[in-house]
């Protein structure tokens, strides 16, 4: 990865160049860079060998001009608060894209769960909640999974949630477990979201990807479904795939089940014998119909985006491409489905969660994907047309929507 990019100055950049074009005036465009609220907590955390840890804790409310602010935690021992800023902002926009009633939020620790025991995360989910009880709900901010994070995580944070205000208040995080007020269709609804928007992009390009090939980097939440879903529901075949370890490759198709079976028993999918080992970056410039970015950001970067050969990326991560190597990618022709496009499917069916989760009235799984799959589309024809009515790509278009109806919100609350 390369060094020195930094993702929030990146999310302004974009949110600059949005701003000019739908011609904000100065206070809107400079309320537009910054995060409304922001929490820097340090956590004493007792460990198993009976030390005591600090860990270095955020939350970031970005904008919540059009609903409370939502966005996930991220626990990544390379997590920084200008990461945290950029995944909020872009939580921001997201939720604007897809037009639910929710504002942007994200947070972050700075810790490696892959060296903590289950003790040790539990300890730090729940003083992570105590620092921030006050700043959280579900009319305020309302967390979920991101990088390193689960449902299990999401259960213990919202218990030490539900201890501290002594009443039930399912809805103040989401990805949750079933049992405890999770929504049907909420484990695979990222990587289901980014395969409806790229079923439609297909569609709309005239471009069949039954039977074509397609590759993932990262092999978890998003990574695993990506891959599942693209066979089940497009008939991609998958031939690579690579997480923090290294990825392997086979043209002839990898099996999924067993490839997921492996990452589980073995925590990584390099070592699975049926492919050839190759890096990260062999996978990022392998050609095939469709590469999904599934692990981190500034992946795709000016130092390798001429080698991409990939017809469509489809970002599931959020930032994977930096904006010189997305100017590349444009000038070679590839169709990039933008991030905060890409990957809503989690925000909006966490919304559905809240939703049902104040209902206290869940729905079946087959109502949740018709749900999604037509905000998806919503979503997906509202950014193309403003691609072709502004003849922008669909990173800018996406922005474009976005960035208007936060505005327009922040307008009518006379806030700028
Ligand atoms: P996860 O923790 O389940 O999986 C992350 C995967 O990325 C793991 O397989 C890990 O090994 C791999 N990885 C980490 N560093 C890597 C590296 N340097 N090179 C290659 N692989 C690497 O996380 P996730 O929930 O699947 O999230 C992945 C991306 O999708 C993130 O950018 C996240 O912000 C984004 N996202 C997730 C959701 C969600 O609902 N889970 C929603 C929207 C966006």
């Amino acid at each position: 990865m390369e060094s020195g990019l930094n993702p929030f100055k990146i999310a302004q950049h974009e949110l600059d160049k949005a701003a000019v074009r739908l011609g904000l005036d100065p206070a809107t465009h400079e309320f537009l860079r910054w995060p409304m609220r922001e929490y820097h907590c340090t956590l004493p955390i007792k460990m198993d060998d009976g030390s005591t840890k600090i860990f270095k804790a955020f939350r970031v409310q970005y904008n919540t001009a059009r609903g409370p602010a939502k966005g996930g935690i991220r626990w990544h021992p390379d997590e920084t608060i200008d990461t945290v800023r950029a995944l909020a902002a872009w939580m921001t926009w997201k939720t604007a894209v897809v037009d639910i009633p929710l504002g942007g939020g994200k947070g972050g620790i700075v810790c490696n769960p892959k060296e903590m025991s289950d003790g040790e995360k539990e300890r730090l989910a729940r003083a992570y909640v105590r620092a921030i009880a006050d700043v959280l709900g579900v009319d305020k901010d309302v967390p979920a999974p991101d990088v390193y994070t689960n449902p299990q995580i999401m259960a213990w944070m919202m218990d030490e949630y539900e201890t501290i205000v002594r009443s039930h208040h399912p809805g103040v995080i989401t990805g949750k477990p079933l049992s405890i007020g999770g929504s049907p269709g909420r484990f695979d609804a990222t990587a289901r979201g980014g395969i409806y928007v790229l079923r439609e992009a297909a569609k709309v390009e005239g471009i069949s990807l039954q039977g074509k090939t397609m590759a993932i980097q990262g092999f978890g939440n998003a990574g695993q479904f990506a891959a599942l879903l693209g066979e089940k529901l497009l008939g991609l075949k998958l031939v690579a795939v690579s997480d923090s370890k290294g990825g392997i490759y086979n043209p002839k198709g990898l099996r999924i089940k067993d490839l997921i079976e492996h990452k589980k028993l073995y925590g990584t999918v390099a070592s699975y014998s049926d492919g050839e080992q190759i890096t990260n970056d062999e996978l990022l410039s392998l050609d095939v119909a469709v590469l999904f970015p599934a692990a981190l950001e500034n992946v795709i970067t000016e130092n390798n985006a001429d080698n991409v050969k990939a017809r469509i990326i489809c970002e599931l991560a959020n930032g994977p491409t930096t904006p010189d190597a997305d100017s590349i990618l444009f000038d070679k022709g590839i169709i990039v489905l933008p991030d905060f496009l890409a990957n809503a499917g989690g925000v909006t069916v966490s919304y559905f969660e809240q939703v049902q989760n104040t209902y206290n009235f869940y729905w079946e799984e087959k109502e949740v994907h018709w749900r999604l799959d037509e905000t998806m589309k919503r979503a997906f024809r509202a950014v193309k047309e403003m691609s072709v009515k502004e003849k922008v790509n669909m990173r800018e278009a996406a922005y474009l929507v976005s960035v208007a109806r936060v505005a327009e919100a922040c307008k009518l609350r006379g806030w700028v």
